[in-house]
C-alpha cells in the first residue's frame, strides 16, 4: 500500500476534466491532484508507483481531453504556483500556474516590454512552457531565461532556454517534467506604449479568432512555407461539423464544440479536416492541440 503521510495537497477521485477544459469535453481523471507547492508536488511524485502514469493539465486551452478519461494521475497546479514578482533588470518571475495575462500585466505595469504577446494568449504559464507559445511576433523562447520543474520520479530541475530545445510550438525537454516557475527577460520600456500594444492584440483577437467559443485555439501548425487555415479553407472544410463540433467559420484552423459535442466528435472532425488536406494540397497537418487519456471503451 502506498503511503504519504506529509502529503498537503488535494485528491479528488472521478474529478470530471470537462469543466477544467475550454472545449469543455472528456471523461474524468481517475485521481486528481492538486499540489500545494513545488515540495508537496516533489513528495507525491517520488513515492507515487513508477507504473501510474501521471498527466499535467494547465488551464485547457489547448487540450481535447478523451473521453473516457485520463487513467492514473491529472495534475492541475493552483495558488501555491501562483506568484509573480518583478525583479532587477526587467525580468520577472512568474509560477507556471499564472495566466499569461496577468504576466503581461504586470510587465507592463513594471515597464518591462517584450512579454505583451502574452497577453492574447488564454493559457498560463506551464502551457506557455511545454507549447512555446507565442502570437503576435513573440514567442515564449524569445523571452525565457530558464524553468523549473518536477520531473516524474520527484526531482526538481532547472532547464536554461537551451535545454528547453525550442522549435515552433514544441518543447524538448524531457515529456515528464511538470514545469512549476518560469524566469523571463524583458526590456525596459514604456507603460503606456506597452498597454497600447496590448490593447491592440486584444482588439485584434475579437475581430479575428472565435474568442468566446468551447475551443482549443489553432488546431494544427502551420506546415513549412503555408497557413494551416487556408490548406483547410482550400480543402472546403470551412463550416464543415461532425455531430455538434463545427470548423470555425470565423477562423478555419479552429475547430468549436457548438454544444453537447463529445471529445470523439471534435478529434473525429480534425481527422476529417486533416484527410480532405491530404488530399487536396498533398499537405500532412500535424495537430498543435494535446489530446490526452483514452476513448470511451
Ligand atoms: C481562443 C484561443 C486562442 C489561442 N491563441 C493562441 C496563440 O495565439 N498562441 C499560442 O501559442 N496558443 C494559443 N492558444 C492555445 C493555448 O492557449 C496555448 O497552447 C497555451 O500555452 C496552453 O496553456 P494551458 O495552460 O491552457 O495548457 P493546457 O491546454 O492545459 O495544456 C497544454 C499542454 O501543456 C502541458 N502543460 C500544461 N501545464 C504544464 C506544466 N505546468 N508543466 C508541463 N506541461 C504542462 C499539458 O500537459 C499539455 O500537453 C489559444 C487557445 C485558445 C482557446
Amino acid at each position: 500500500m502506498v503511503q504519504m503521510p506529509r502529503l498537503r495537497g488535494r485528491l479528488i477521485a472521478n474529478q470530471p476534466l470537462a469543466e477544467l477544459t475550454w472545449f469543455r469535453v472528456g471523461g474524468p481523471a481517475q485521481v486528481l491532484f492538486m499540489p500545494e507547492d513545488e515540495p508537496d508536488l516533489s513528495y507525491f511524485l517520488m513515492h507515487l508507483p513508477p507504473e501510474i502514469p501521471v498527466t499535467v493539465i494547465g488551464l485547457g486551452s489547448n487540450l481535447i481531453v478523451r473521453d473516457g478519461g485520463v487513467p492514473g494521475v491529472a495534475v492541475r497546479l493552483g495558488r501555491g504556483f501562483g506568484d509573480i514578482t518583478a525583479e532587477e533588470g526587467s525580468r520577472i518571475r512568474a509560477g507556471a500556474a499564472v495566466p499569461d495575462v496577468k504576466v503581461a500585466r504586470a510587465a507592463q505595469e513594471a515597464a518591462v516590454a517584450g512579454l505583451s504577446f502574452l497577453r492574447g494568449i488564454p493559457g498560463a504559464i506551464g502551457g506557455a512552457l511545454r507549447m512555446n507559445g507565442g502570437a503576435y511576433g513573440g514567442e515564449t523562447k524569445d523571452v525565457l531565461v530558464t524553468a523549473r520543474g518536477v520531473d516524474r520520479g520527484g526531482r526538481i530541475r532547472t532547464f536554461t532556454k537551451a535545454d528547453m530545445q525550442y522549435t515552433y510550438r514544441h518543447c524538448g525537454a524531457p515529456e515528464d517534467v511538470i514545469f512549476t516557475e518560469a524566469l523571463f527577460q524583458g526590456m525596459s520600456g514604456d507603460p503606456a506604449a506597452i498597454a497600447a500594444a496590448m490593447d491592440k492584440i486584444t482588439e485584434s483577437r475579437e475581430a479575428t479568432q472565435p474568442i468566446k467559443s468551447r475551443t482549443g485555439g489553432s488546431t494544427f501548425k502551420n506546415p513549412p512555407g503555408h497557413k494551416a487555415w487556408q490548406l483547410i479553407d482550400a480543402a472546403g472544410c470551412r463550416g464543415l461539423t461532425v455531430g455538434a463540433a463545427q470548423v470555425s467559420v470565423l477562423h478555419c484552423n479552429f475547430l468549436i464544440n457548438q454544444g453537447g459535442a463529445s471529445a470523439v466528435d471534435i478529434e473525429s472532425l480534425g481527422e476529417t479536416v486533416r484527410a480532405r488536406v491530404r488530399e487536396t494540397s498533398g499537405v500532412d497537418l500535424e495537430w498543435e492541440i494535446k489530446r490526452i487519456g483514452v476513448d470511451r471503451s
